[in-house]
């Protein structure tokens, strides 16, 4: 927005670090690059079917555009973008020149505005000064105070703090939390091979070991703010996005525009050399397309190719993803090195691993796997064991119940997420009960927990989906049903839903009241009685008596020694990519229970290996709609481990639905667990069962499952039985083959598909 600042800071990377183009550019953005830069964003969007965009307005200092060139720059932006795409607005400013005027003005636009501020008086100034060497920090201070005002405050997205291990880490920290941000980003100072960071007494790790000490108060704190840097790590110990640029292995998809309308790659670039985050491209001449397709561009985004070896060996690479690419930076040898604060990033996430916190003490469960290759292990137990078993194409009883444990772990960790969102709202007394019955009944709350649905709705309260709000009021239903197994006293509120009162793994309570959107449930000793506006219905422990004809419980199917629920209730379980047919009636139960009895027949009969996994591992089938035209459809979600989505079918169609999405059920989990493939592998790979080219997690969710259903034609008789083996085993080893060629799979990956591939060269051409 402004290529100039207020500000003379020693330590930006802007004008104090090699890149030096900040002194041909205009200083300001004029009204013409404003709407060139609107309008390729808004035809970027418009051709990917972006929902949203996110958007940061930066300089230097971009209040020095003042009142009228903010306004100007914020209602073009905003009448070329929002047609499209929904626009998420932010500032980064050094706040010295904010004004309720200004403040005002950014409400009026929904900016979010984040302010830098490096601690506390004697930490900022070190290096937040004016050009004749004054402090800003009480000017910094006056910013924040304004962001803090009720009519501000909704706009206020956080303060960002750059690291000098000079500073008293604690003192920093209560500094910061003093000023109550929203978002805490604590920075590494750029720094390349060139120009190594700082290292007070020659210390091997002083930014883990400062860092630390704030991690380790922030978990004791009960972590009173997001920061950043440690929810990025910990989300990516247990498998989910980053969120950042700065660590993990996601795809970043961010572009720079500068005042004269250059496309750029991302400024941290501009400390590695002059010119490094250029591209030549503008918004003028170019589109983001061109930019995408530019080679620097490309070999900018994040991923396990574009890391050195040294990073690509590293077990904790999942989680670092070598840090920033500026900081990889060496002369010699360009961006091929391990970050510059390799040994710091390394200690900081070993460390973090071993203390993820008390509430978070089970992902570690689920962490155990987390780098790409080496000795590592889940459970106390090798992991390679797990990977050797389930590549082989089944899965014993025991690495399904270890799969199965560490999804629980998941599970839990996205739980402690979400209660310190919900802490001092209504809602938390529903997570103390149940946090209260962890410790009094913890088997109970665990068989709740293994409730396939439980984590989508966890993920939806946690990133909803544009447009959508956080169900909150779900977790009070997830405590009734904890409750009431446990035989437990408890009074919760609970959302009704079409009438519903929807209790997860038991089943659902009908009560006739339109107009009311919850209920009052009282729980003891295994039964409740649920009231809503006029109606009070009582539900008594199971077998005690009849229940009322409104009770829909969960039902299940007997399988000779194993039970599969049905489940045709859960509010979340429409998560399969197809329709969920709405609750069956008797006679459509009926059809269900004889299908699933006589495919569960021929699985033990056809692949008798899948079986104890099977029993294990599949808790409920969801039934979908039909389709009209006879389709067999099913799904599985990575969301639901446990569950797997199908039409009705006979016995030997059901059997192979059943066998093909366990398979995806069962890599879905492991992929929870294990690098398999570098997640930034931009490639899609042909495949001989789709017209169109698969990402590679597609194309290796494709061979895994055909590799199930190979085997189960192989065993099938007669001569069309062989032709389909023969297709399924032609086109499981041929992926298996382009699967390898890619170089994308991890070590932990070539491990897996070497298992695969074992099975199907196991196997003659001649089924018999
Ligand atoms: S306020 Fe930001 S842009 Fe300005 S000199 Fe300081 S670090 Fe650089
Ligand atoms: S810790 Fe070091 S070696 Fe490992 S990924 Fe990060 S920078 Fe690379």
């Amino acid at each position: 927005m402004h290529s100039r600042c207020d500000l003379a800071c020693d330590h930006c990377y802007i004008y104090e670090h090699a890149d030096q183009t900040w002194r041909g550019r205009p200083r300001e953005i004029a009204p013409e690059t404003v709407d060139a830069a609107a309008t390729r964003i808004a035809e970027h969007a418009r051709e990917h079917g972006l929902r949203r965009i996110h958007l940061v307005l930066h300089g230097g200092e971009p209040l020095l555009l003042g009142t009228a060139g903010l306004a100007m720059v914020l209602t073009r932006l905003r009448a070329a973008i929002e047609p499209v795409a929904e626009l998420d607005l932010r500032m980064q400013s050094n706040g010295v020149l904010l004004t309720p005027q200004l403040c005002d003005l950014l409400v009026e636009h929904g900016v979010q505005v984040g302010i830098s501020l490096d601690g506390d008086a004697a930490a900022n100034d070190r290096h937040r000064r004016f050009a004749g060497g004054a402090s800003s920090h009480v000017q910094v201070r006056r910013a924040l105070a304004l962001l803090r005002r009720p009519e501000y405050r909704h706009n206020y997205a956080g303060i960002l703090c750059t690291i000098d291990v000079r500073n008293d880490p604690i003192r920093v920290y209560e500094a910061l939390l003093a000023e109550a941000p929203p978002r805490i980003d604590l920075l590494l100072p750029h720094a390349t091979w060139n120009s190594l960071p700082p290292r007070p007494d020659g210390a091997a790790t002083p930014y883990a070991d400062w860092l630390l000490r704030i991690y380790r108060r922030w978990i004791r704190d009960d972590k009173p703010v997001d920061i950043r840097l440690f929810d990025s790590l910990l989300a990516t110990g247990v498998g989910e996005r980053s969120g950042t640029e700065s660590v993990g292995l996601d795809p970043a998809g961010l572009a720079v525009i500068e005042t004269d309308g250059a496309w750029e790659l991302a400024d941290s670039m501009k400390t590695a050399f002059d010119g490094a985050a250029g591209t030549g491209l503008d918004v003028f001449r170019h589109s983001a397309d061109a930019l995408a397709s530019h080679p620097e561009f490309a070999r900018s985004q994040r991923g396990l190719a574009r890391l050195c070896q040294t990073c690509r060996d590293c077990p904790v690479v999942g989680q670092c993803g070598g840090g920033l690419r500026a900081h990889r930076y060496s002369d010699a040898d360009g961006f091929d090195n391990p970050s510059v604060y390799c040994a710091d990033l390394k200690h900081l996430i070993t460390s973090m691993n071993r203390e993820p916190g008390p509430g978070a003490a089970r992902i570690a469960v689920a962490a155990g796997l987390g780098g790409p290759g080496g000795d590592l292990l889940l459970d106390g137990l090798p992991a390679g064991d797990l990977l050797d078993d389930l590549g082989a194409g089944h899965g014993s009883a025991a690495n399904l119940r270890r799969l199965a444990a560490a999804q629980l772990g998941y599970l839990r960790g996205l739980l402690v997420q979400l209660a310190d969102r919900i802490a001092g709202t209504p809602v938390a007394a529903a997570w103390d009960l149940i946090a209260r019955l962890d410790e009094e009944a913890p088997d109970v709350v665990s068989a709740v927990f293994a409730h396939p649905y439980l984590r989508r709705w966890a993920r939806r309260c946690l990133a909803p989906p544009v447009g959508d709000s956080p169900d909150w009021a779900h977790l009070g239903a997830l405590a009734a049903a904890v409750a009431i197994r446990a035989g437990a006293n408890a009074d919760l509120e609970v959302p009704l839903r079409s009438g519903l009162v929807q209790l997860p793994g038991l089943g659902a309570l009908g009560l006739d009241e339109p107009g009311e959107r919850s209920a009052r449930l009282s729980v003891a000793g295994g039964g409740f009685t649920a009231r809503a506006g006029r109606s009070a219905v009582m539900v008594p422990p199971t077998g005690s008596a009849p229940p009322p004809a409104t009770w829909l419980p969960l039902r299940s199917v007997g399988l000779g020694g194993w039970e599969i629920l049905v489940e045709d209730l859960d509010p979340y379980r429409d998560c399969h990519e197809w329709p969920v047919a709405v609750r069956l009636d008797p006679a459509r139960l009926t059809s269900w229970r004889r299908s699933l009895a006589g495919a569960w027949t021929r699985i033990q009969r056809h692949v008798p290996g899948q079986v104890p996994g099977l029993r294990v591992g599949l808790r409920a089938v969801t039934p979908l709609r039909g389709d009209p035209t006879g389709r067999l459809l099913s799904a599985a979600s990575r969301d639901a481990f446990g569950a797997v989505g199908t039409v009705l079918a006979a016995p030997d169609p059901l059997a192979e639905l059943l066998v093909h999405e366990f398979q995806h059920v069962k890599l879905g989990a492991v992929l929870d667990l294990s690098l398999l493939y570098d997640p930034a592998y931009p490639r899609r790979l042909t495949v001989p069962w789709r017209n169109e080219p698969r990402p590679l997690e597609g194309a290796l969710q494709g061979t895994y499952a055909h590799l199930a259903i190979a085997e189960l034609w192989r065993a099938r008789p007669g001569g069309q039985a062989r032709q389909h083996y023969r297709r399924y085993r032609g086109w499981t080893a041929r992926t298996i083959d382009e699967l390898a060629a890619t170089g994308a799979l991890t070590e932990h990956g070539e491990r897996f598909v070497g298992r695969m591939r074992e099975t199907v060269d196991s196997w003659s051409d001649d089924p018999r």
